[in-house]
Parts: C-alpha cells; sequence; structure tokens
C-alpha cells in the first residue's frame, strides 16, 4: 500500500512540474506578457492616463449649505382671512417658515389650524392689544391675566402651547420700569419675548405704508448684515405686504440668509441692546410701533 501510495504522490508532482513549465513557456510567448516587458512607454502612459481618468461623479443628494445668517419674519395681529392665507401662499411656495404673534380673532380658527399645520410657530400678542390697561400703572396684574388669558385660548382651542410673546407696541414704546415688571411677569409664566431689529412700516398711514416696495425696502436696505435678524410686518388689512413679501425673501436670500421660528431658546435675541440702537436709529420706527402694532 505504502509504495502504491508513494506512486501517485509521485505522479501527481510530475503532472504539476510539467504543467508550471509548459505554463510559464506559454505567459513567455504571450503577446500580452512581451508588451508588459517593452520599453515602450507609450503603453504605459496609455494605461496610466486611463487610470487617472476621473470616475464619473455618484449621484449623492447634495447637503444644503447652513446659512450663517438667519432672518426670522414674524407677523402680528392676525390671523385676518383675508391676509393671512395669502402670506401662507407665499410662505409655502418658498418652503418659509415664519412666526405670527396672534390675537384671538373670531371666525379664523381654520387660519389658526393652517398656521399650525404648516409647520409655523404662534406667538402670544396679548388678549386685548389694549395698551393702556396692558402698561396701566397696576404692578402688571392686568397684563399678567391678559397674558394667561391668551395662552389658554390658544391651548384651549388649538391645542398649541406657546412660550414666546411680543410686546403690543413693542417694549422699546414703553418705560423700562413697566417693561421690567412685565419681563418678569412673562419669566415667571415661563415665557420670553421678542422685539425686532427692523420693521416694513406696514402700519404707516402716509402713501409709502401702501407702497410693497417701500415696505420691502424698509426692511432689506436695514438688515445691516445682522447674524440675527427679526422682520416685522402685519397680516392684518395691509394688502402691500402680500405684495412686498415676495420681494423681502428674495433679497434677504440675495444676502445670505435662510428663515427661521422664533423659539424659547433664542431667549439670548429678545432683549438685545442692538434693538434699542436699532430703534434709536430709525426713529419713525418708535413713531410707526405708537401708532398701533
Ligand atoms: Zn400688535
Amino acid at each position: 500500500m505504502k509504495k502504491i501510495a508513494t506512486l501517485i504522490i509521485l505522479s501527481i508532482l510530475i503532472i504539476l512540474s510539467t504543467a508550471f513549465i509548459v505554463g510559464a513557456d506559454f505567459w513567455e510567448s504571450s503577446p500580452e506578457y512581451l508588451e508588459l516587458e517593452t520599453e515602450d512607454h507609450s503603453i504605459v502612459e496609455e494605461y496610466d492616463a486611463a487610470a487617472i481618468e476621473p470616475e464619473p461623479t455618484p449621484e449623492l443628494p447634495t447637503p444644503a449649505p447652513t446659512p450663517s445668517k438667519i432672518a426670522y419674519l414674524t407677523f402680528d395681529d392676525g390671523p385676518s382671512a383675508t391676509i393671512t392665507p395669502q402670506i401662507l401662499d407665499i410662505l409655502k411656495e418658498h418652503n418659509i417658515r415664519a412666526t405670527f404673534f396672534v390675537l384671538p380673532r373670531s371666525g379664523v380658527d381654520h387660519i389658526f389650524e393652517r398656521i399650525i399645520a404648516e409647520g409655523h410657530a404662534l406667538g402670544n400678542h396679548s388678549f386685548t392689544h389694549n395698551f393702556s390697561r396692558l402698561y396701566a400703572n397696576d404692578g402688571g396684574a392686568f397684563f399678567r391675566d391678559d397674558t394667561i388669558r391668551m395662552h389658554e385660548f390658544l391651548y384651549d382651542n388649538f391645542g398649541y402651547r406657546t412660550n414666546i410673546y411680543r410686546f403690543p407696541g413693542g417694549s422699546m414704546s414703553w418705560s423700562r420700569a413697566a417693561i421690567d415688571i412685565r419681563r418678569n411677569i412673562l419669566e415667571e409664566l415661563g415665557y420670553v419675548d421678542f422685539d425686532w431689529h427692523v420693521s416694513s412700516a406696514d402700519t404707516c398711514s402716509s402713501p409709502a405704508g401702501r407702497d410693497p416696495r417701500a415696505l420691502s425696502g424698509n426692511i432689506v436696505n436695514n438688515a445691516n448684515g445682522r447674524e440675527r435678524l427679526i422682520v416685522l410686518m402685519h397680516d392684518v388689512s395691509n394688502e402691500a405686504v402680500v405684495a412686498a413679501l415676495p420681494m423681502i425673501i428674495e433679497g434677504l436670500k440675495e444676502q445670505g440668509y435662510g428663515f427661521g421660528v422664533l423659539r424659547n431658546e433664542n431667549a439670548h435675541l429678545a432683549h438685545q441692546k442692538a434693538i434699542a440702537e436699532t430703534a434709536a436709529l430709525m426713529g419713525w420706527v418708535v413713531m410707526v410701533n405708537l401708532w398701533g402694532i
């Protein structure tokens, strides 16, 4: 048995050796092998050129660049059955979310619901918008009740909990002492308030207040490259806002702005000194505020 096994192993070794020698001869005489052995660099160069040919770019989704500048479009005093739906259409068309500081308007439940459904933010702009009572010398008692009343209006009717506030008239229109008392109340209620950096001046009663280009210019020309820009508009009665909005959006986009909604974590934006500076630079903004924002 041992002899047979040894013979078989030897036979296999002989067959393998023969195959190797024949194979080597075959490769040595093959034209392809010879080509690689030549000093003909053109072949090599051609090969290299083919190797560095760029691969076709795979179809991967390109992540949208994160804009470093954010504009917060805000609309006060609504919603209205006339203007707000048009504003919402434009925002939808541009895929932009905005912030609506609302009052307890009646007959527009479907608009409240649409604002919420389309991902915009609702803010508390008081229940009464009554300046003399909200800022009365009462230690903030009326203001507190009014704020809670509006909070409950939004929650009871729409299941929406807001914690952002805009002072009717803007905080800069009232004494520091009056605002400090009310800010403390807001803080107790878990709220933070937001003023604005630029106003469309769309409540101005002059002809400019009805001119979409003027409204747009008031915002776009006063952005001043600010990294966080809160923009004030109204969605109640001035149709010019509807015509101005696409220009405002385009103008801000050209300046590199993306768009966001105001949230409580943006508290650091709320009381920026810059707001007061902006108001001082544009005294008319304060005048406009006093006329009924
Ligand atoms: Zn207002």
